[in-house]
């Protein structure tokens, strides 16, 4: 009687396991994202999306204290950087998530290089959190630094616009989609810091301007490194009539 239970229950469990494997194939033919950490290959648990518990506790914030303007990591409080020592930066502050090494730098290149866009989901919600700890004003506007468009059509996406619209979703800030770029650039890490600016002055423009007159603006970008492209893009804002404008990147060199 025993026996003819337990060989009852071990035919139901194996039945139940087969059941199992059915329901993971159908699975994944319902959902082909790969059920791996996009950076370890470890196989990720239920719920969990494209990186891993163990990668995902990797990415680190800033620590401070930070340069007050640009936010660079300092070993001292109340300070600006050698950098922001004299310089009137266009911007009134820049702060990023984290620094942009370890897997902050390797999760930035695969979605921007590597293309797998759905990794700015993740890096937009570190965004939106550094956005929360700061003490600023309320954005009338959230602004992408934008790509020329041959560059947008080579990567098939703006990575920081797909950045800002995840922010944007999170805080209900509006995108405003009049910065242009104007013409093609270099890549910017390709190049010395002089050379960096003058790669982008006059590189954009704005449509649209009467709509960011008076306006509390965020500029949106994935790394920030000598801070040319936010000076000059914040340069313009102004230009165009923009109050005041604040940066936000997911890393800083
Ligand atoms: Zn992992
Ligand atoms: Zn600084």
């Amino acid at each position: 009687m025993q026996g003819g239970k337990s060989k009852n229950l071990s035919k139901y469990l194996d039945s139940m396991m087969g059941l199992k494997k059915i329901t993971d194939l159908f699975l994944d033919a319902l959902f082909p994202e790969r059920p791996f950490c996009v950076l370890c290959g470890a196989r990720l648990s239920k719920g969990v999306h494209l990186l891993c518990g163990e990668c995902r506790d990797k990415l680190e914030p800033v620590s401070p204290p930070l340069c007050m303007k640009c936010g660079r990591p300092l070993d001292r409080e109340n300070t600006v950087c050698t950098d922001c020592d004299g310089k009137n930066h266009y911007f009134i502050e820049a702060r990023a998530f984290g620094v942009y090494r370890g897997v902050l730098k390797e999760i930035i290149h695969l979605y921007k290089y590597r293309r797998e866009r759905r990794l700015s989901e993740l890096i937009g919600l570190k965004m939106t959190e550094t956005l929360q700890r700061q003490n600023w004003p309320s954005f009338d506007y959230l602004v992408a630094v934008p790509l020329h468009p041959e560059r947008e059509r080579e990567r098939g996406f703006n990575q920081s616009l797909l950045l800002a619209r995840v922010i944007s979703g999170r805080t209900g800030i509006p995108v405003f989609r009049g910065l242009l770029r104007t013409r093609p650039t270099e890549h910017q890490s390709l190049l010395e810091k002089p050379q960096r600016e003058a790669n982008v002055a006059g590189a954009f423009t704005v449509k649209d301007g009467s709509k960011i007159r008076g306006k509390t603006l965020l500029l949106i970008d994935d790394v920030y490194t000598t801070g040319s492209t936010a000076g000059e893009c914040s340069k313009i804002l102004l230009e165009a009539g923009a109050a005041r404008v604040y940066v936000l990147t997911a890393a800083r060199g």
